[in-house]
């Protein structure tokens, strides 16, 4: 399986971002990436939004400022998000030296390689509460997919493989294997617990530490979680890392990691957890300290 090393920020309201370095991959872009990231941000060459709100995009216009190249970045975004198109417009009035970006408007369900044998999958989700035929919020998967011998021909002499890949194509010899590498929730409620069931690295919101934090918003306020309904999830699947963010800027870091600690207790949940406190980039997350050991 490929290593991850992950870096981000998230504080709701603020900023969002994560970056995968091996994949080249950035999930949100908040304010902030660039700064943060300096020389590595050029290694990103596929960016994937999850929705338009402000604290996962205004970091776009820097990082194509200073590394869109001819083909890249590629910046994926939910199709019937209007912000995405005026957004390219204005990038390429404000800074005309930038004419490599490319801008994907995607749907959900979809695939999408970003190397010859990684694809990350869009799902649609319920933060924004819109017909079912608009796709304005996304969280996404990434898996590898692999091409292996077929088990009933692994006792064949590697002669007798050549022969048969010449005659019938390499096809006829091998079978698609998927692995699982990294699940992103974007901003959104708990939904499908299925959706995250087996992928080994877990992304997810918790914007609230309490129900109440929630039910305060309005109505028709964009949909989050809250930490307890993450981690009640996180009980019921396979995971095996899980990393929260997107809290909310009114909690302390002293008041998130207790209560992580405290629900961690109450589920049983004995995989590493690690959280992204407001205000804090965290670089190489997953060797960072987990909060529940
Ligand atoms: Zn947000």
């Amino acid at each position: 399986m490929i290593p991850l090393t992950i870096s981000g920020y998230s504080t709701a309201l603020f900023a969002t971002w994560y970056f995968v370095e091996e994949l080249g991959l950035l999930l949100d872009a908040g304010d902030g990436v660039s700064a943060a990231l300096l020389q590595k941000a050029r290694k990103i060459n596929h960016v994937f939004i999850s929705h338009a709100d402000r604290d996962h995009l205004t970091g776009l216009l820097q990082l194509n400022q200073l590394n869109a190249r001819p083909g890249y970045p590629v910046i994926y975004y939910p199709r019937d998000c209007t912000s995405f198109p005026a957004m390219e417009a204005f990038s390429v009035k404000f800074d005309p030296h930038v004419s490599g970006t490319v801008w994907q408007p995607l749907i959900a369900p979809s695939a999408t390689y970003i190397k010859d044998d990684v694809v990350v999958k869009a799902h649609r989700n319920g933060h924004v509460v819109v017909a079912p035929e608009l796709m304005k919020s996304f969280g996404y998967t990434v898996t590898q997919v692999k091409q292996k011998l077929k088990p009933e021909l692994l006792h064949l002499p590697g002669e007798d493989i050549k022969r048969l890949i010449q005659e019938h194509g390499r096809e006829a010899v091998s079978i698609e294997v998927s692995q699982p590498l990294l699940g992103y929730s974007g901003d959104t409620p708990v939904e499908d617990w299925g959706l995250w069931d087996g992928i080994p690295v877990l992304i997810h919101e918790a914007t609230f530490l309490e129900s109440e934090g929630a039910i305060k918003e309005k109505p028709t306020a964009h949909k989050h979680s809250t930490l307890e309904q993450v981690l009640e999830m996180v009980a019921n699947i396979k995971l095996e890392k899980l990393v929260l963010g997107h809290f909310s800027s009114r909690y302390s870091a002293d008041v998130i990691d207790n209560r992580i600690r405290e629900l961690c207790k109450h589920y049983g949940i004995s995989i590493p957890v690690y959280r992204i406190l407001p205000g804090v980039t965290q670089y190489d997350i997953l060797n960072s300290y987990p909060v529940n050991r």
